[in-house]
C-alpha cells in the first residue's frame, strides 16, 4: 500500500450498525489497557507509513468505533498532508471496529447492557466482517472474562485469532510458558495465541497476512 492514511468514520451506541465501507472489517476487543491502540498503531505504520496514526477513542463507551485505512489517489508531493485540500479521491481498503464495549468494560449495568447489545449485533450481524482478533496480555493467565469472551465469539460463529500483546516484556525463557499458559486456559488451537509487540513490531507482519487473508475469502 502506497500512500494510505487512517480515518475515524464514527462512534456507533444505537440499534443502527455503522454504514458499510463497502470493504472487510476487522474487529478488535481486549480490555483496556491490553495495548490494542499500540497494536492498532504498527500494524497501520506499516502499511500506511509513519504519519498514520490511531487515536485515542473519545466517547470510551461507544460500543462500535469504526476507523477506515484509506489508500490516496495517486498525487506526487503531497504525501504529508493527513487531509486532501485538492479534493483527491480517497477510497478505503479495510475497516477496524474496535469495541471497548464488548465483554471487559466496567460500567453501570444499564449502559453495560446497551453498550454490550450494539457490540453483539455489530459482531453477530455485520456481513463486512471478516476476522475478530482478540488481544490477550502475554503475562496473564485468561480468567472468566477471556473464557467468556471467547464463548460468545465462537458462538456467534466470527472467525477468531487471539494475540497475545506486549510480547517484548517477556524474558526469552518465559516466552513458551507463558503461550501455553493462554492456549491451554483459553483451549486455543496450536500456533495460537500469536505474540505480538506494539513497541518492537513481533508478530505484526504476520498479523498483517492473517489479516488479509481473512479479508479476501
Ligand atoms: P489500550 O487501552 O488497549 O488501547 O492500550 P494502549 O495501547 O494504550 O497501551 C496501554 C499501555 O501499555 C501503554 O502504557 C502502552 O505504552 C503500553 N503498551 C502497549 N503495547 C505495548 C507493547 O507491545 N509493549 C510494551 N512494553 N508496552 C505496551
Amino acid at each position: 500500500v502506497g500512500s494510505s492514511d487512517l480515518t475515524m468514520v464514527g462512534a456507533y451506541l444505537d440499534r443502527n450498525l455503522p454504514p458499510s465501507l463497502g470493504v472487510p472489517e476487522v474487529a478488535f476487543l481486549g480490555r483496556s489497557n491490553v495495548g490494542k491502540s499500540s497494536l492498532l498503531n504498527k500494524l497501520v505504520s506499516r502499511a500506511a507509513g509513519d504519519t498514520a496514526r490511531v487515536g485515542k477513542t473519545p466517547g470510551a463507551t461507544a460500543s462500535v468505533n469504526l476507523y477506515a485505512l484509506l489508500e490516496q489517489s495517486k498525487n506526487k508531493g503531497n504525501n504529508n498532508n493527513r487531509r486532501r485540500p485538492d479534493g483527491g479521491e480517497s477510497s478505503p481498503i479495510i475497516g477496524f471496529a474496535d469495541l471497548p464495549g464488548f465483554g471487559y468494560a466496567k460500567l453501570s449495568k444499564d449502559t453495560k447492557e446497551s453498550v454490550e447489545e450494539a457490540a453483539e449485533r455489530y459482531l453477530g450481524r455485520r456481513r463486512e466482517l471478516a476476522l475478530g482478533v482478540l488481544l490477550v496480555d502475554s503475562r496473564r493467565v485468561p480468567n472468566a472474562d477471556d473464557r467468556a469472551v471467547l464463548a460468545a465469539l465462537f458462538d456467534m460463529g466470527v472467525p477468531l485469532i487471539v494475540v497475545a500483546t506486549k510480547s517484548d516484556k517477556l524474558k526469552i525463557n518465559e516466552v513458551e510458558t507463558a503461550m501455553a499458559t493462554i492456549r491451554d486456559g483459553l483451549g486455543l488451537p496450536d500456533g495460537q495465541p500469536l505474540r505480538v509487540s506494539g513497541v518492537t513490531g513481533e508478530g505484526v507482519r504476520d498479523l498483517w497476512r492473517i489479516i488479509l487473508d481473512a479479508c479476501e475469502t
